[in-house]
């Protein structure tokens, strides 16, 4: 029976609801693949990296083991390492700082728009130096970072701009999903993000040709043909289980993201006369809400009226 008492409890996330929907056809999925044994690339990983570079609108798409790994290959990919410098914003999860240092490269952490929280355009112009290679704007929260100018700004300073998108799934900035914007995009399927996968995984897309087969090469020991490992390679290989169950779950992305965006709407006019800070959604941007990110001056107070009242909240990121 279900009581009174548990009906109330709103948990931070919510991953079986989201499972018992699509059982049957996930079950069937990892049926399939157990039944072929084709457990490490394959056609399932294949057949997604197509139809997630379509989601995107961009030509190529790459699996890889974890979000962390598609910002390392990716920077890897563009030869980012010892010497140089990374501009990403200082609000960020650890993630996309530690994959910059992986490389050897020096992230320079920059501020946000106290608006959207997203990196401040003005605040990287500043931070350029002669080191200086990349960009690393993240779509943090589900919202869209402010493209454009960013783009912009690395023409001019020739710089590489890589997008973590790793909260971004299906984003849209001007009508183009997040993704196709930049040079190179990494996205994480870590269960809890808007497309999870049953364990970790993570994507790199490009429109680049020559970028996404040096990734091929660079996730899969180095090797084109086996046994020809033609550079110091990684194993950082998508499993065909994760890929078979993120072919199911990419039909139904869009759908979720809309479901998402009407929570947000109805939270947002729940929230309008109270004394908080509501998330804004810039110009032209379609975000999908990752996280639902209010501020306020009594935090840590108001987390503990919630939690008493059964209702979980998160602190994006406490340290
Ligand atoms: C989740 C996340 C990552 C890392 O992804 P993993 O798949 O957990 O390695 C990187 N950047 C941001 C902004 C993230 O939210």
């Amino acid at each position: 029976m279900v009581t009174t008492e548990a009906l109330r409890q709103i948990p931070f996330v919510d991953l079986k609801t989201q499972y018992r929907s699509i059982a049957g056809e996930v079950n069937q999925a990892i049926t399939n693949v157990l039944e072929s044994t084709a457990f490490i690339l394959g056609k399932e990983v294949s057949l997604f990296e197509g139809e997630f570079a379509a989601f995107c609108g961009a030509k190529y798409a790459v699996g890889v083991d974890s979000g962390t790994s598609a910002l390392e290959m990716a920077l890897r990919a563009y030869d980012i390492g010892p010497g140089d410098e990374v501009i990403t914003q200082g609000n960020t999860f650890i993630a996309t700082t530690l994959a910059i240092s992986y490389t050897g490269a020096t992230p320079v952490l920059v501020d946000i728009d106290p608006l959207t929280s997203m990196i401040d355009v003005s605040a990287i112009k500043k931070a350029i130096t002669a080191k200086t290679k990349a960009i690393i704007p993240v779509h943090l929260f589900g919202h869209p970072a402010d493209m454009n100018p960013i783009m912009a700004v690395a023409r001019e300073h020739n710089l590489v701009v890589v997008e973590d998108a790793c909260q971004g799934h299906g984003a849209r900035y001007k009508g183009a999903r997040v993704g196709a914007i930049g040079d190179i995009a990494a996205f994480s399927f870590y269960p809890g993000k808007n497309l999870g996968a049953y364990g970790d995984g993570g994507m790199i897309v490009t429109n680049n040709e020559s970028v996404a087969g040096k990734i091929k090469v660079l996730r899969d020991v180095g090797q084109r043909q086996k046994y020809y490992h033609e550079v110091k390679g990684y194993n950082h290989r998508l499993d065909s289980l994760q890929a078979a169950i993120l072919r199911v779950k990419l039909k139904y992305i869009d759908q979720w993201n809309e479901a998402r965006r009407q929570n947000a709407a109805y939270y947002n006019d729940l929230f309008k006369d109270l004394d908080v800070v509501t998330p804004v959604t810039a110009e032209g941007c379609e975000p999908v809400f990752h996280l639902y990110v209010i501020r306020s001056d009594r935090r840590d107070a108001l987390k503990h009226f919630l939690q008493e009242r059964g209702i979980a909240t998160g602190i994006h990121y406490p340290i």
